[in-house]
């Protein structure tokens, strides 16, 4: 199959809601890594009010944000609900969900003051918050990777756990992750991929964001195809510049 024949369709969540440190980079990196490879890329939107199409995007993006942001995009998320199960179950459409859009994706969010949040329960995670901030880089393993070392940016105070129905994303080697105790990072579901880490994730990881193309592609048209190769040095430096770095 020709890169020219390939069309993939990324649909950004709540961007005005849901959008800290940077996290619309990792739209920006999704589309880029396609343009830049002759493959056909429509971004689009959903806001506040408006309904997810599920036949129509291969990709979704949901960010992280404040507490206050998260109950509006909470409420939201809920009147879509059956369209992105139909979209990441049925259809088994790739999702990336970033901190306060992850907890979301879990079946609910305590913050520490104030009313429980309902999540969508796609992913089988609840987040309760703790009593202190988890606030610094991260380096984690991904093991589905080549390069498995993934690098990031946490600030969250909920606590994440894991039921069974979920698997972590990714392993800890330095910073906090989920819960700052079992040492797992995020969790994934099918192609349904959630976790703490800002940077924002997909710039500063190109494989991973290469990961999740492919992905997309081999759902959309049933074939794998070897993404031709970028020049990744900026990239790399900035995921090297951020590997190991103390907490
Ligand atoms: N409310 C969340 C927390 O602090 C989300 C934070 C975020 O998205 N950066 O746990």
């Amino acid at each position: 199959m020709e890169n020219s024949e390939i069309k993939i369709s990324i649909c950004h969540l709540y961007p005005d809601l849901l959008n800290i440190y940077g996290d619309m980079g990792n739209v920006l990196a999704l589309k880029n890594r396609l343009l830049w490879r002759d493959i056909e890329v429509e971004v689009s939107e959903v806001h506040a009010g408006e309904r997810v199409n599920y036949k129509k995007h291969d990709i979704y993006f949901i960010g992280g944000g404040q507490d206050q942001q998260q109950i509006a995009a909470a409420m939201e998320l809920q009147k879509n609900k059956d369209a992105i199960f139909k979209a990441a179950v049925d259809n088994e459409s790739v999702f990336l969900g970033i901190c306060g859009g992850y907890q979301l994706l879990g079946h609910y969010y305590q913050p520490y003051e104030g009313d429980k949040l309902s999540g969508i329960g796609l992913l089988d995670v609840y987040t309760e918050a703790g009593k202190t901030r988890f606030i610094g880089n991260v380096t984690a393993q991904a093991k589905f990777l080549k390069r498995k070392t993934i690098v990031g940016f946490e600030n969250h105070s909920g606590l994440t756990y894991l039921n069974s129905g979920a698997e972590p994303f990714m392993k800890v080697k330095i910073g906090n992750g989920n819960n700052g105790k079992d040492k797992s990072e995020g969790a994934r579901y099918k192609n349904v991929f959630g976790t703490y880490l800002h940077g924002p994730l997909l710039p500063k990881n190109p494989e991973l964001c290469d990961y999740l193309i492919s992905l997309a592609i081999r759902k959309k048209y049933g074939c794998e195809i070897s993404l031709l190769k970028l020049n990744d040095d900026i990239e790399t430096f900035a995921h090297k510049d951020r590997v190991g770095v103390k907490y």
